[in-house]
């Protein structure tokens, strides 16, 4: 098997020793891939002999892959990518802030889609995406008083981060997401939309879903959150992106302009960091300050404070009890963020 197994402690402890710099780039492609496992496979062992780390995933539907590269190995690593076809000269994204320590192992998963869209196949066409804006194009299009600014990302990623005048829908998945688009906007379908997500391949997705129903002007932000605070910084234009980009890696956000837009859900000082509740029957994905997470101890609510002191016999017991209690709550409900996955 093509697949790690060495201890999470001792594989941090390695990734804190090294003595070389690394890289966090990421990149995606659409395109057809006919026998995912066997492409995995191949890459796989070319990046594991490269000391490559990262989370990529592998689909019929093509690849989506964030990394880190020991900068000595970089130039070999693009060479073998580039020398996939169909990854020939595949815009990379090297990350906003970047202290290497991104991933510590290297994660190569095939699954049904690179971005779960919970849609029917026939329903987008990936040959039709809406037009490529560059991070200027993008700064200047918000500015049109027509124009319609979309996240397509998650509430908990928009939370802490979005572009100015932005319609940020409150859902977890992609599929949720774009029928709140397609809902609100049904009436509004000749207007010029502006679409982002955080690298670009969500936005392939929802522009194409939109195009498919009628929407005659949609436009996205190419590169996506990442590309545009680059251009930005490089340009010394003031951004119009607030807070932070929420990432799926160890970092869980870089900050874009350093505004703190959102707040801590205990108690509700300004804060961006997202966390997991220590305890894992629970794992909420929530904003916490420090202060509460002294308070807390790294949890969500003094239930699960409570809990994590607790022998483990005693944990399982209340494990149904907990769940249940919250999927009654609307208060929390509100809060009930899903499992931090990392597939977008
Ligand atoms: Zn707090
Ligand atoms: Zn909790």
């Amino acid at each position: 098997m093509l697949e790690n197994r060495i201890d999470r402690r001792i594989l941090k402890e390695n990734l804190h020793n090294e003595s070389f710099k690394r890289q966090t780039i990421s990149f995606y492609k659409y395109f057809e891939i006919n026998n995912p496992t066997e492409f995995r496979n191949q890459v796989y062992e070319q990046w594991f002999a490269l000391n490559c780390f990262g989370r990529i995933y592998v689909a019929h539907e093509g690849i989506n892959a964030q990394m880190s590269v020991p900068e000595d190995n970089m130039a070999e690593f693009l060479k073998q990518l580039y020398a996939i076809p169909q990854l020939t000269n595949v815009p990379i994204k090297q990350a906003i802030e970047d202290d290497g320590k991104s991933f510590y192992k290297l994660t190569i998963k095939v699954r049904p889609k690179i971005v779960a869209d919970g849609l029917p196949d026939n329903t987008y066409d990936l040959s039709k995406v809406g037009k490529h804006l560059t991070a200027l194009e993008f700064h200047e299009a918000i500015e049109e008083p027509e124009a319609i600014v979309v996240d397509m990302r998650n509430h908990y990623e928009s939370e802490i981060g979005h572009f100015k005048n932005a319609f940020c829908p409150d859902a977890d998945t992609f599929r949720e997401e774009i029928l709140m688009v397609l809902e609100k906007y049904k009436d509004e379908k000749d207007k010029p939309f502006l679409l982002y997500c955080t690298g670009g391949i969500r936005c392939e997705k929802a522009s194409s879903f939109l195009i498919n129903n009628g929407f005659e002007n949609v436009s996205q932000l190419y590169g996506g959150i990442i590309e545009y605070a680059q251009q930005i910084k490089k340009l010394g234009i003031e951004s119009k992106f607030y807070g932070k980009n929420f990432v799926f890696d160890q970092r869980l956000g870089e900050s874009v302009d350093g505004q703190v837009i959102s707040h801590c859900h205990q108690c509700g000082k300004p804060a961006d960091t997202h966390t997991n509740c220590a305890n894992d029957d629970c794992h909420l994905l929530f904003i916490q300050c420090d202060d509460c997470k002294t308070k807390y101890e790294g949890c969500c609510c003094d239930d699960c404070k409570t809990v994590i002191q607790l022998p483990l016999e005693d944990r399982k017991k209340l494990r149904v009890q907990h769940h249940q209690k919250y999927a009654d709550s609307k208060i929390f409900k509100s809060r009930l963020r899903p499992k931090l996955k990392a597939d977008i």
